[in-house]
């Protein structure tokens, strides 16, 4: 006797609704997502597909009419809970568009809670597309099952940041001229964090100096090698999460 396949099957495509689901409701898809399910998933009636709000977690939906453009989807039973997200921030610089878009889609996949751009005297990019970002994190999040998107933050100055920045809330500050090693820092910092990332030219005396002022900033290491912003990026995320996140 043949296992009964899991339901709904695992290859039902995932789709983000950025409104509140509940059983019964009916949902017209249209636009982008309505492509993606009519001619890349082939969807027609009573086809499955997992949706997911940021809100209330995961639903499934099954589809009841099909047009050229649209669909007409109806949630028809909860999957999952909206996953318990773990608190850290990435404050990252912003860099080369390419970059930042994959930056975005790093933090969405490791499950970071929010992402902060912030722009430093050395950025070379002092506007961001936030809609590009956001549609970045969306797809990360679609594909890694993720039921819950990270914030993304307005562009925010370094010394702006660095004002306000929340007394209940550790900051592990990347800096490439040496620090505590990350993973001996963050053991000892357990909490809520954030994680500071410079752009391609690092930051300037000036700059490293407030962020040391900080009493929450910690320096710290990611070992002898000067790693690009990306890279450095999703390493210190994902020695956060391996010692502090939802990894275990
Ligand atoms: N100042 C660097 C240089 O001399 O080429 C450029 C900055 S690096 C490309 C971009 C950012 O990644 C840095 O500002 C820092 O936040 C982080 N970073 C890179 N390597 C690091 C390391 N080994 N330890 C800590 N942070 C690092």
């Amino acid at each position: 006797m043949s296992a009964t396949p899991a339901w709904p099957p695992n290859s039902a495509p995932r789709l983000f609704i950025d409104q509140p689901l509940g059983d019964g409701l009916e949902l017209r898809i249209d636009g982008g997502q309505a492509h993606y399910l009519l001619s890349v998933m082939r969807m027609r009636p009573g086809g499955t597909v997992k949706l997911f709000d940021d809100r209330t977690g995961e639903w499934l939906g099954e589809v009841s009419a099909a047009g050229k453009r649209d669909l007409t989807v109806r949630v028809a039973a909860k999957l999952r809970e909206r996953e318990a997200v773990p608190d850290l921030w990435l404050c990252a610089a912003p860099i080369k568009k390419g970059r930042i878009d994959w930056v975005a889609e790093k933090a969405s996949e490791l499950g970071v809670a929010r992402l902060l751009p912030v722009s430093t005297r050395r950025s070379v990019v002092d506007k961001l597309n936030g809609d590009r970002l956001r549609a970045h994190m969306i797809e990360a999040a679609e594909q890694c099952e993720r039921t819950a998107l990270p914030e993304l933050a307005e562009l925010v100055r370094l010394d702006t940041l660095l004002r306000d920045w929340p007394s209940g809330r550790t900051l592990f500050f990347a800096d490439e001229e040496g620090g505590t090693p990350m993973l001996e820092a963050v053991r000892a910092h357990p909490g809520p964090a954030a994680i500071l990332i410079g752009p391609e030219g690092g930051f300037d005396l000036v700059e490293r100096v407030a962020i040391r002022a900080l009493t929450r900033a910690v320096p710290v290491s990611l070992g002898p090698r000067i790693l690009r912003a990306e890279t450095a990026a999703v390493t210190a995320v994902s020695v956060w999460m391996a010692a502090n996140g939802d990894w275990a």
